[in-house]
């Protein structure tokens, strides 16, 4: 890993003077206009915010980065935040709604003396640009062809959905699994990197992936996607579902476990929950935010003669207010990690609330 202030905030050129590396510039500012900003606010970033490197994606001859950044506690048995977001290039405003969430976070840094205080008890790491060779594309893929989301070592136990599920056929389709024999994807094995390093030990953590393209309405997944049986740690998500509708009754997310709606091969949180839960005391919940893009479609029927379109708000007024909504559910998650003994059910409470998990949301399938 390579400490970003070691550096000048143009990791991706290195030679910044010449004219391919003024090309190269103009072509991210031209195609991956998040990351110019992203590096621009790292190298803005008060102190306290470490950033690094964690592995770099070859391009042609870019070599573009996986940005890793960290704010809070170091203590290793503190619980964790960790928030991901670009991990299907094409869903760009999952990466933007993380940069919104990151940037205000960094202003109240300078002023704030609770968010200091809560970060006292609290550890989160961010990677808001996963897949930086997707998002250059504009393509759901890897540079390779292969979505990400369906190229863990997995297998769905059930029949999973036609081609949606993960194919093997080509990496000319999408949903393309990769070659199983060959291991995940670099920008994969990144992202286990920085989860075997950040998660193990810990007493709970949660992750939230962001992501857009599906459904009238924002919902929250949670595993499995590869069986429809409820996970382990079912009472957990139930409880953490409580507190934040009792105290945001306005909102109007959807938790839902992503096996309701199809089941997917090589799914990657369901992977990384079966890893780190196996392992450790500690609860890990992976998240899923998909935000209902289908509304802005509905609003914009033009909207579907652009791909982008399908999967980001175009019009400026809708974007804002998509950036601007998530905020508080992401605030939400690092208070909930630090005062999770407030809430995180103990033996007695977690039969009742896996209980009524499963009537809420198994009763067809148990
Ligand atoms: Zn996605």
């Amino acid at each position: 890993m390579t400490e970003l202030r070691d550096l000048t905030p143009h990791t991706v050129i290195s030679h910044e003077q010449s004219r391919r590396g003024r090309r190269q510039r103009r072509q991210l500012r031209t195609f991956l206009p998040e990351m110019v900003t992203l590096e621009r606010t790292l190298a803005e970033a008060p102190v306290a915010v470490t950033s690094s490197v964690v592995d770099r994606v070859a391009l042609g001859d870019l070599k573009l980065p996986i940005y890793r950044v960290d704010i809070g506690t170091g203590k290793p048995e503190a619980p964790a935040v960790l928030l991901v977001g670009g991990v299907h290039g094409l869903e760009r405003i999952g990466t933007q709604v993380v940069m919104a969430w990151l940037g205000a976070l960094l202003k109240r840094l300078a002023w704030d003396e609770q968010l200091t205080a809560l970060l006292e008890k609290v550890h989160l790491t961010v990677l808001p640009i996963l897949n930086p060779g997707g998002m250059y594309l504009n393509q759901r893929s890897n540079p390779g062809g292969v979505d990400l989301m369906r190229n863990a070592p997995i297998t769905a136990q059930d029949r999973s959905a036609f081609l949606l599920g993960g194919q093997r056929l080509s990496r000319r389709l999408p949903w393309y699994t990769g070659d199983p024999g060959q291991g995940m994807e670099v920008e994969n094995r990144a992202l286990e990197a920085v989860i075997r390093e950040l998660l193990p030990g810990r007493p709970f953590s949660v992750a939230l992936d962001c992501h857009s393209g599906f459904g009238w309405q924002d919902q929250i997944w949670f595993p499995y996607a590869y069986r429809r049986r409820p996970m382990r740690r079912i009472a957990a998500v139930m409880a953490l579902k409580l507190i934040w509708e009792q105290t945001y009754p306005n909102h109007d997310y959807r938790f839902e476990p992503q096996s309701r709606h199809y089941l997917t091969h090589g799914d990657l949180w369901d992977y990384f929950y079966k890893q780190i839960n196996r392992d450790n005391a500690g609860v890990f919940l992976p998240l899923t935010l998909e935000m209902g893009s289908w509304r802005w479609i509905r609003k914009r029927p033009r909207q579907l003669f652009r791909l982008d379109g399908l999967f980001n708000p175009l019009v400026p007024h809708r974007h804002k207010r998509v950036l601007r909504t998530h905020l508080t559910w992401i605030d939400f998650l690092l208070n909930a990690a630090a005062s999770h003994r407030n809430w995180l059910p103990d033996a007695e409470q977690e039969s009742m609330l896996r209980e009524a998990a499963i009537s809420h949301w198994y009763r067809d399938t148990i």
